[in-house]
């Protein structure tokens, strides 16, 4: 019998199968499920980026293999965005290397810099791939609780010193997935501070950079001094341009890490359609604040709305300055998973289940704001008179 490696046993069990089933069951009975749970932009790429590759999809040299590090141009408008944007300065061939999607990147990151014997601290709840790259390649996870007393930032001095001397790598990922907290200047300058007395690389990701309510704008962590010392950021064209299909993105920021990256990657992937690239290129040079405020300006709206309708749930959050990410406790006391059924079954609403992102996100429910106004509106009533019926 064909057997699959060992290490694919190190994945922990996926937990939701039931719930997967049950949304199928409901569907396949015809009711009419709205999906909050999945977070991927509903808005189409601008097309102005469409055009660009388009244009740039024609052009025969585009159709050999690109360049496994991302082409000069990419990694330049790279650069340049960072100092536009942030006032942050790098060496595009050595600071920067173009991803296929930043996941790609997050994953091979993690196999490049840790195995077995290394620490990987990684805040819980937390995007999943932080963990399960870090367990599939042989490296102990030591989990950063992510409370609402904290403002959903872990507890940096609560890290035991025998775990700070394995540890290898911390992640961060301000405007957060799935909390939709942000970070101050104060908490990333303690971050790095500590990555800097340990020799720990701090990975930030930045995939939410875009999105900022009533004004609010996130930072890079390499505005922090010292930062590039340490610090490998991702920041992908996924969420900001609606391109989430695309999969291009970039690692920036610590020379080291970067190189690692780019090293793995080429001996494992060839790089980005160049096409792709030119698009990216083009949409990093369109001058974009402008689009990015109309899109937080829908999602603001839409946030709004689900505020509201929790509110009336007996549910109040404060509201979230970024993300499209709406994170709140379970009605109740249920558990995150008899949460996420009751809605599927009472509502016919798919929340994602807290649990999904790791222990400490047990007892709370992610809505994604990425649905349309008038779906998520009816998703909201319906959640409401569930909730209702519930007393
Ligand atoms: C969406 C998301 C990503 C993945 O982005 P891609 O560039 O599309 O791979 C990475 N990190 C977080 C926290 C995300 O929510």
């Amino acid at each position: 019998m064909v057997k699959v490696a060992a290490r694919m046993e190190k994945l922990p069990p996926y937990l939701f199968l039931e719930l997967d089933r049950l949304i199928e069951r409901e569907h396949a009975q015809g009711h009419d499920i709205i999906n909050l749970g999945i977070g991927d932009p509903d808005q189409p790429t601008p097309q102005h980026i469409i055009h660009a590759l388009q244009e740039a999809a024609t052009r025969p040299s585009n159709h050999r293999y690109p360049n496994y590090l991302g082409s000069v141009p990419f990694r330049n408008a790279v650069a340049n965005w960072y100092r536009t944007r942030f006032g942050v300065s790098l060496d595009p061939l050595s600071e920067t290397v173009g991803l296929i999607g930043s996941k790609e990147g997050i994953a091979h990151l993690t196999w490049a810099m840790v195995g077995p014997g290394d620490v990987v601290l990684v805040p819980n709840p937390s995007y999943p791939v932080y963990f399960t790259q870090a367990l599939l390649a042989g490296a102990e996870v030591y989990s950063l609780p992510l409370l609402p007393e904290n403002g959903f930032f872990p507890d940096l001095k609560s890290i035991p010193e025998a775990v700070l001397e394995r540890a290898k790598m911390l992640w961060l990922n301000y405007p957060n997935n799935p909390t939709g907290a942000t970070a101050t200047a104060e908490q990333l300058a303690e971050a790095v501070d500590l990555c800097r007395r340990h020799d720990i690389l701090l990975a930030s990701d930045l995939a939410y950079a875009e999105i900022g309510y009533n004004g609010y704008r996130a930072p890079s962590v390499l505005e922090i001094p010292g930062a590039r010392e340490v610090a490998v950021e991702f920041y992908s064209l996924s969420k900001p341009f609606n391109m989430t299909g695309w999969r291009v993105a970039a690692a920036v920021g610590n020379a080291l890490a970067v190189n690692a990256l780019g090293t793995l990657k080429s001996n494992l992937d060839s790089g980005i359609f160049t096409a792709v690239q030119e698009a990216a290129i083009h949409a990093l040079e369109s001058n974009p604040m402008g689009f990015f405020a109309e899109q937080s300006r829908l999602y603001q709206e839409r946030r709004d709305i689900v505020l509201a309708a929790l509110e009336d749930m007996g549910l109040s959050i404060p509201a979230p300055l970024s993300t499209f990410y709406i994170w709140f406790p379970t009605p109740r006391g249920m558990t995150s998973s008899e949460a996420s059924r009751f809605f599927v079954e009472e509502a016919h609403v798919v929340v994602a289940p807290g649990a999904s992102y790791g222990e400490f996100g047990e007892g709370w429910l992610r809505i994604s704001l990425t649905c349309a106004t008038e779906r998520l509106v009816e998703a909201m009533e319906r959640m409401k008179a569930a909730t209702l019926r519930l007393s």
